[in-house]
């Protein structure tokens, strides 16, 4: 995806620094959600307060949204284009795949709806399939 960082930072208001433009250049070109480990290693060029910082204001700027793998592991991926701000709408479910150990976003595939009980208020609801990602099985 080519893309100009600078005019999506600029379109949102958002301060142009370094650290935040090669985060958001990692982000797209990875195809795969990203765990904070991974992202500080990334870049090791940068405080990494700062990356966790701005970890935490992409989430709130509707940039990246926070996922859990089949692990358990918190990764962030990119949002949907209809996220703004805190109002995040990326209800699609997510991919582990067991070969490489990453984890999709399934934009297309929407979280079915669930119909709860009396009295029972949803605060999240996901969904995280595991099995063989498409770069893994076109290797075989
Ligand atoms: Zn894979
Ligand atoms: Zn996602």
């Amino acid at each position: 995806m080519i893309i100009d960082l600078n005019k999506l930072l600029e379109r949102h208001h958002i301060r142009k620094t370094e650290c935040r433009k090669e985060m958001l250049a990692y982000f797209y070109k990875k195809k795969y959600a990203i765990s904070f480990p991974e992202l500080e290693k990334a870049m090791h060029l940068h405080d990494r307060t700062s990356v966790f910082r701005n970890l935490v204001y992409f989430e709130e700027m509707g940039f990246l949204h926070k996922l859990n793998d089949s692990e358990g592991i918190a990764k962030y991926a990119l949002c949907e284009e209809k996220c703004f701000g805190h109002l995040h709408k990326d209800e699609h479910i997510h991919f582990t795949c067991t070969n490489c150990n990453n984890t999709f976003c399934l934009k297309e595939k929407k979280l079915p709806e669930i119909k709860l009980p009396k009295g029972f208020f949803m605060e999240s609801f996901s969904i995280v399939a595991k099995g063989i990602c498409l770069g893994c099985s076109s290797k075989k």
